[in-house]
């Protein structure tokens, strides 16, 4: 099938194209405001700059910029223009966008200017041809050079299955893996949550999700943008500014962390979200008692979904039906899913086993690891998620436990094997193990526990501050403890589970 998702993208659109697609609210100097029309001709307009610098169909755009409308818009000149798209997280630290880029070898890079410097050199030596610039504020050599382009070509099309984005996500091997999404997982999805949510072109999302991630980039942008929807966009969460906004919204996406921090103050009330008419959740749990209380302050009964980057959206809850806390709901239209037991025999509903995936929204594998790929996938094209799962009698689904021992804090993936490897690195340290321990705000957090080589000295700050030099300040464990010994089974495992146990007051 040959189509293109951005031309699905622009059919969206309202008929009146004067109508608002992105607003970013500014009180010094009033909003910055995009009609769908002034949208396609940036979009256009970045799609013929990606060209004219030599970029052809299938070529790699690395990203690692702050949220900005012009992020936005790249993203989508990508897809106009059979680009591949490649986010990275804008916290990833030099070593973590130096392995990213070798691996996935893009014919452009574009950066925050603050940066400039440091990325062109990693360029250079990794070959990428051409860095441009972009900070939060719209400026940069990137908007210079899209200034200096008149002509535009139409949208190219694409075939279903060919790639629209590399969203990098990390594996318990450590090193993170590139997830092939094709044009038709994201139309599929896109068109698929449009309809289970509701969205229609009434409707206003308030958008503070980062765009790095498949949260906010696909399941955000693609519901508003396919639904000529207006979005509110707001660089980051911010408590006080969501609750500034929110009486002008009808929608609004969150991770769990969004919601027990609204409901950290009084001011977050049944007037203030009188009008709303959606809240989303995801990316980690939502607890029984965010929901109820929600509920209770509120009226609002969150709709809790569940996906992730190689897949997309897997199940939500009802819209019109009930909506059930501490599960992630049904299966969505054309996604099947079964829990088989640990020789991949499927079971029945009531039993606990892993959770496997199969439909349009399932990716194309991972990027030049055909193998790591194929072992993935069970016969039949069931993806294995790594979510431990249970599918009731009515089908909805329950999520409980992770195969494989991710740590979600505030929403973000931490995968404890990239993090032990760094420590174990350090020459004071024997061994290591990261876990993740309940945390009042971000929900978990990794702590560290650290056997330390005879006679080494290391202590908690110090080994705290090495890591911050090297990754993300997310997946920094916030606390470090030195032990004789790490607890293990018979087969040499380390015992997570009770590492777990007796550190999980640590950061509560
Ligand atoms: P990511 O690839 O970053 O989107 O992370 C995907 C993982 O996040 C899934 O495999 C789940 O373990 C977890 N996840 C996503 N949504 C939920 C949810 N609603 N409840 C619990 N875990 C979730």
């Amino acid at each position: 099938m040959s189509f293109s998702l951005y031309t699905l993208i622009e059919n969206g659109f309202p008929e009146d194209r004067a109508r608002i697609a992105l607003e970013v609210p500014g009180r010094a100097h009033g909003p910055r405001e995009w009609s769908f029309a002034r949208l396609s001709a940036h979009v256009a307009n970045y799609a013929a700059l990606l060209a004219q610098t030599g970029l052809k169909p299938g070529d790699r755009v690395a990203l690692q910029v702050e949220k900005s409308p012009e992020a936005l818009i790249l993203y989508l000149a990508c897809l106009r223009g059979g680009f591949i798209f490649l986010p990275m997280n804008s916290a990833y630290r030099i070593e973590e966008v130096d392995y990213l880029v070798g691996d996935a070898e893009p014919a452009l890079m574009v950066c925050d200017p603050a940066v400039e410097a440091v990325i062109g050199d990693l360029a250079r030596r990794r070959g990428v041809p051409r860095v441009l610039t972009l900070d939060a504020g719209a400026r940069g050599s990137f908007i210079e050079a899209a200034a200096a382009v008149t002509d535009a070509a139409p949208p190219l099309t694409r075939g279903a299955d060919d790639l629209a984005v590399i969203l990098y996500t990390s594996g318990t091997t450590g090193k993170p893996k590139g997830a092939m999404l094709t044009h038709g997982n994201l139309a599929s999805n896109g068109l698929a949550l449009r309809e289970a949510w509701r969205f229609t072109d009434q409707d206003v999302l308030l958008h503070a999700l980062p765009i790095f991630h498949a949260h906010g980039l696909f399941v955000a942008c693609h519901c508003a943008l396919l639904s000529g929807a207006r979005m509110i966009w707001r660089p980051k969460f911010d408590r006080a500014d969501v609750i500034d906004l929110l009486p002008r919204a009808t929608t609004f996406m969150g991770v769990p962390t969004f919601y027990t921090r609204l409901l950290a103050g009084a001011d977050f009330d049944a007037a203030l979200v009188r009008h709303m008419r959606l809240f989303t959740s995801g990316s980690a749990p939502l607890l029984t008692e965010t929901f109820d209380e929600f509920q209770a302050r509120t009226g609002h009964a969150i709709l809790e979904r569940y996906g992730m980057t190689e897949t997309g959206m897997n199940t939500s809850n009802p819209y019109d039906g009930e909506r059930r806390a501490g599960t992630v709901g049904l299966p969505l239209p054309d996604v099947e899913l079964r829990v088989t037991d640990d020789e991949g025999v499927p079971r029945t509903p009531g039993e606990i086993g892993g959770l496997e995936v199969r439909g349009p929204n399932v990716f194309k594998g991972y990027w030049r690891m055909p193998e790591k790929s194929a072992e993935e996938f069970a016969d039949g094209g069931w993806f294995r998620t790594g979510d431990v799962a249970m599918i009731d009698a009515d089908g909805y689904v329950h999520l409980v436990g992770r195969a494989k021992d991710l740590i979600i804090s505030g929403g973000f993936n931490v995968y404890p094997k990239e993090i032990e490897e760094l420590v174990d690195d350090m020459p004071e340290v024997l061994e290591s193990a990261i876990v993740g321990v309940p945390h009042a705000d971000f929900g978990e957090a990794g702590v560290a526990v650290v056997v330390l080589r005879e006679g080494a000295v290391l202590d908690e700050a110090t080994l705290i501050a090495r890591l911050k030099e090297k990754i993300a300040n997310y997946k920094v464990p916030k606390r470090a403890f030195f032990v004789e010994s790490l607890p293990r089974n018979t087969m040499g495992k380390v015992q997570k589970n009770f590492l777990r146990e007796d550190y999980k007051s640590a950061c509560a």
